[in-house]
């Protein structure tokens, strides 16, 4: 038997309680949700945005002032670029954000009324909208199941082994084939958060966490 088959058969072995690691974080955030502050679609949708490559936090501090001086795709038209960095220079790559923010604020008016597209090809059609941001829209502001696989995401869920890839679209294919539909966004949320507060990128909380007897990574981590 070759490697790769080898691999195949040790994997076709490997019984991931999939079921069980998901009431595991189910009880740990029974209120898990979206940290990013905003009151309507477009609000996510911009929050979504300025959050690439930056805290929840950080964006939380700048759009408190920018949604409550641009509200709607409509206010966005009467700011040129450089006025629109200028409000959000506090975070990285405010310049292509800003870029991205105007164009796509310029279709929504024209094309949308201003409004939020509810599916994945209009959202991902627009400036600064991968399919991460769509999904993010599309569950949190739609409650059309998705998972947007960010970093958390990526790392929690292939560590646990609910997937086992190097690439985020082919761990977003296999997180929906082992999660149920109905808890695709939950799951989403439950990820991040423990992502956040225990399975850190670097040194992991694995002694103190609960999925710890079902997670073969963090076994491996402890014996360290
Ligand atoms: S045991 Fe460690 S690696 Fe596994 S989920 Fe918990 S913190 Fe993450």
């Amino acid at each position: 038997m070759n490697k790769e088959e080898n691999e195949l058969v040790v994997e076709k072995k490997e019984r991931i309680p999939s079921k069980k690691i998901l009431e595991i974080l189910h009880s740990l955030y029974p209120d898990a949700h979206c940290e990013l502050n905003f009151s309507t679609p477009f609000q996510l949708l911009i929050a979504t945005i300025l959050s690439a490559q930056t805290t929840d936090i950080k964006v939380n501090e700048v759009t408190r002032t920018l949604f409550a001086k641009y509200p709607t795709a409509h206010d966005y038209l009467t700011l040129s670029q450089e006025e629109l960095e200028a409000e959000i220079r506090t975070i990285g790559l405010y310049k292509s954000k800003s870029k991205h923010i105007l164009a796509t604020c310029h279709i929504l008016v024209e094309k949308y009324n201003g409004e939020v597209p509810k599916t994945r090809e209009e959202l991902e059609a627009l400036p600064g909208v991968g399919r991460k941001t769509a999904n993010v829209v599309l569950s949190n502001a739609f409650g059309i199941p998705a998972i947007a696989v960010d970093t958390h995401v990526f790392r929690v869920g292939n560590r646990l082994r609910l997937a086992k890839s190097d690439h985020v679209l082919e761990t977003e294919e296999q997180l929906m084939k082992r999660i149920p539909k109905k808890l695709w966004s939950d799951a989403h949320h439950w990820l991040i958060w423990h992502g956040r507060r225990v399975c850190h990128a670097r040194s992991p909380k694995c002694t103190n966490c609960e999925l710890l007897p079902y997670c073969r990574f963090g076994k491996q981590e402890v014996k360290k």
